[in-house]
């Protein structure tokens, strides 16, 4: 029989929304910045922890001539301001920290740190206004506004992170791209492996009754008649020539029906595979999930819902 597959995937076709608890519970256990390539974390890092100190920290030159010969005119709180005001003595404007900055316009700063730790793990604008009680319409205006600020922030950062939004097909980083070798190598085994122990009590006598795809073994503790998929994911599922091109149109982001076409897979199997593969990469490549998840997310918005032909 093959094993039921777990909720976490079962469940949703497009990317997690609130009602996929499961799928969002283990999105939020994915390690922070683990999506991003290993050289851009520390800016990574840096840029949350400027979304954090920026609103309360106190600027250095005017914004409009660049003047180090500033003072403090009004202090937060003055005629119900919420941040010190400063004036510069050159050219005489007024301004606070975030005068001429991308975010002068947000409010609820507590939360801007949050927001941005939350994309980078790969939730969707939408999610994240539900997590911090904010707007989507908030939530989309914060986008840009960090986008904008990250360009200003780090442009290396900035250029990755606008790519892997965007909307094509972006490169894996290093390490996921590990990660899926070391995936399909594992899959390949499967196909050719002659000496699996049995699934059911583990008895280590047993003997091959035929070397076909998914040698089949009959074991003589239980007497009970297995193959190499037996038990796993992945048992009951055909073409095994197809699955090192399937995941990896998986990982990268192509959804079901991109990859029917290109792979010749019915809308039920694309469905039934997603499922089983997701469920075969989460135990051992947790990464690759994560990626899958993102890249759907991200790439929802260009790719029709309806039947297409
Ligand atoms: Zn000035
Ligand atoms: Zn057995």
């Amino acid at each position: 029989m093959a094993p039921a597959i777990p909720q976490t995937f079962s469940t949703f076709n497009i990317p997690p929304t609130r009602r996929h608890v499961e799928t969002i519970d283990f999105l939020l256990a994915r390690p922070s910045l683990e999506l991003l390539p290993e050289a851009l974390r520390p800016a990574a890092r840096g840029f949350l922890s400027y979304l954090a100190t920026l609103p309360t920290s106190a600027p250095h030159e005017c914004p409009a001539c660049a003047s180090r010969s500033i003072a403090l005119a009004t202090p937060a709180g003055t005629h119900g301001s919420r941040r010190d005001g400063y004036y510069c003595r050159d050219c005489n404007k007024r301004f606070n920290i975030l005068s001429g900055t991308p975010l002068r316009l947000l409010r609820s700063e507590e939360k801007w740190k949050p927001w941005m730790s939350y994309r980078y793990q790969g939730f969707s604008q939408e999610l994240i206004a539900a997590f911090l009680g904010i707007s989507n319409k908030a939530s989309m205006t914060w986008s840009r506004a960090f986008m904008a600020a990250m360009a200003d922030y780090d442009t290396q950062l900035h250029r990755w992170w606008e790519d892997h939004q965007s909307t094509h097909i972006s490169e894996l980083t290093d390490e996921a791209e590990r990660a899926l070798e070391a995936c399909v190598a594992t899959l390949t085994e499967l196909a050719v492996l002659t000496d699996r122990h049995c699934p059911y009590r583990g008895s280590s006598s047993t003997q091959v009754l035929t070397s076909r795809r998914a040698t089949e073994y009959q074991c003589h503790g239980c007497e009970r008649r297995y193959n190499n998929l037996t038990e796993t994911p992945l048992s009951h599922i055909q073409h095994m020539e197809l699955w090192p091109e399937y995941l990896r149109l998986l990982v990268v982001g192509y959804h079901d029906t991109e990859i029917g076409e290109r792979l010749g897979l019915s809308k039920s199997l694309t469905n039934l595979w997603r499922q089983r593969f997701l469920e075969f990469m989460q135990a051992r490549w947790p990464l690759l999930v994560h990626w899958t998840l993102w890249q759907w997310s991200r790439r929802r918005v260009s790719v029709p819902s309806g039947p297409q032909t």
